[in-house]
């Protein structure tokens, strides 16, 4: 996979096209918008896919994996409710998109894949590195979290999930949200758990959604 990092009049013009498009769909935040607006989401995708990258739609990134649609990512987001200089903690790093617009709204960014070739690939060629020192990249077991480093404002999860994991939600900050889609096989459901003070978590649920597999273990 080689991107191509020039970013022109034509993608900015894309890139205007597809906010007003999720605009349409029901995204409101605006600095989700324009974290969007603002982020080439081309530079994360093949250069075969340097124009149609601003379609409403997810690409393979290869591993069989994919980067979500623009929609689901503002969407989780929204959901999401990070503030500047939040911890973030992301499950499913894939293509690092989401963590580059986390990172853009001014959140310090911890994202976990577990696939090899994946993390290894966003670790050497991430091509925002000076932009965004902050987002830190670690090879593991996202159902586990990543313990060292909690607790965390917030928590998204990319990849579906078949259950709530537990260790998640223990890694969260009272009041932080954790943004899941939960169920397997072709749909899941998004949550959103808010940690309440007596260690509970608050279930909302919203849309039906699909995403690739939450997968147990690392894969080398
Ligand atoms: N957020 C990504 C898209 C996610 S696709 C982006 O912006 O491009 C889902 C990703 O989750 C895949 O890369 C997959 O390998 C990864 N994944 C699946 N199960 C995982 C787990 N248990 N821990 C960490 N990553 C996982």
């Amino acid at each position: 996979m080689q991107p191509t990092y020039n970013d022109s009049f034509r993608h900015k013009g894309l890139r205007k096209q597809l906010v007003d498009g999720l605009r349409q769909k029901g995204i409101t935040n605006q600095k989700v918008l324009d974290a969007i607006n603002h982020v080439p989401r081309h530079f994360f995708l093949d250069s075969a896919l340097e124009l149609t990258a601003y379609e409403d739609r997810a690409f393979p990134i290869g591993e069989g994996q994919t980067i979500s649609h623009p929609h689901t990512v503002a969407y989780q987001t929204e959901l999401l409710q990070p503030a500047h200089f939040d911890k973030v903690l992301e499950i499913g790093t894939g293509s690092a998109y989401q963590s580059t617009i986390l990172a853009q709204m001014g959140c310090r960014v911890f994202t976990i894949e577990r696939q090899k070739q994946l993390y290894t690939r966003v670790q050497a060629h991430y091509p925002f590195k000076k932009e965004y020192p902050l987002i830190k990249f670690f090879f593991g077991d996202g159902f586990l979290g990543l313990p060292n480093y909690a607790p965390f404002d917030h928590v998204l999860v990319t990849a579906a999930a078949p259950f709530v994991p537990q260790q998640l939600l223990s890694q969260l900050k009272t009041g932080g949200h954790l943004v899941i889609p939960v169920g397997d096989g072709s749909s899941q459901q998004m949550k959103r758990y808010t940690k309440q003070a007596d260690g509970t978590a608050k279930e909302e649920l919203f849309e039906a959604c699909m995403f690739v597999p939450m997968l147990q273990g690392k894969a080398s």
